[in-house]
């Protein structure tokens, strides 16, 4: 399946102006398929299995932005720390502290976005209302990630009314996190933390980023409407 540039174009005319990012998710994909898209200028990709990231880093040009879109266990962090972008799933106290030791041995600062579980769903990966405050609270112990915002899956399903709940759901999280930055502590007090505010709200693929921008996405997550659908 070839990479579809007339629907690349299209959606990048969409988001021109709105500030919003295109992470074009190559997954599966042959790294040609990657360099297509790199030639008309796109910089962002999105990957979601380790092995298969650092295999295409070291084949592709060194300027590409790769963002780390899937479940990444503990143990892989330190294959990827030197030169990720940006992990969109954080989402343990566990993990974040791994990548803060993986980035310290790098030297450098690692941007990652909180991953909230918002879909109707036990399958998806992400933080709950509870494990967010315990996380956000250990933030300032953590010198070598920087929490840039938050990232979230909505339910697989035809009901748009869920879809837009859920995204809705979490870009007031997203608000109410980037506050604590302002000194406006909301009412239950999350605590301010040195990372905030916030400026990237990651929500949105194929199925789902017209709904995601309406409620408030900034960064999208785009695969097979790019690349077609993956076997
Ligand atoms: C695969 C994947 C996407 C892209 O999905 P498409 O439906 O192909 O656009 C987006 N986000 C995450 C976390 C993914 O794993």
């Amino acid at each position: 399946m070839a990479v579809n540039i007339e629907a690349y174009k299209n959606i990048q005319q969409e988001l021109a102006g709105k500030n919003i990012v295109l992470v074009a998710v190559s997954k599966t994909r042959p790294v040609s398929d990657i360099q297509v898209l790199y030639d008309l200028g796109h910089r962002d990709f999105g990957e979601n299995y380790v092995q298969e990231l650092v295999e295409k880093q070291k084949q592709l040009p060194a300027d590409i932005r790769w963002h780390f879109i899937g479940h990444l266990q503990r143990n892989k962090v330190k294959e990827i720390a030197s030169f990720v972008h940006l992990i969109h799933g954080a989402d343990s106290l566990k993990l974040l502290s791994e990548i803060n030791k993986q980035a310290l041995k790098c030297n450098r600062v690692i941007p990652v976005l909180l991953q909230m579980h918002i879909a109707r769903e036990e399958t998806k990966f992400g933080l709950d209302e509870a494990e967010l405050k315990e996380v956000v609270s250990h933030l300032p112990e953590l010198n070598h990630i920087a929490v840039k915002g938050m990232m979230g899956m909505a339910s697989f399903t035809g009901n748009r009314d869920l879809i837009r709940q859920e995204f809705a759901y979490l870009k007031a999280w997203y608000d109410r996190l980037s506050l604590t930055g302002k000194g406006k502590e909301p009412e239950d007090c999350l605590p301010s933390v040195p990372h905030l505010p916030l400026s990237m709200l990651s929500m949105g693929m194929s199925s789902d980023y017209p709904i995601a921008i309406a409620e408030g996405s900034n960064m999208v997550r785009i695969g097979s409407l790019l690349f077609g659908a993956r076997a």
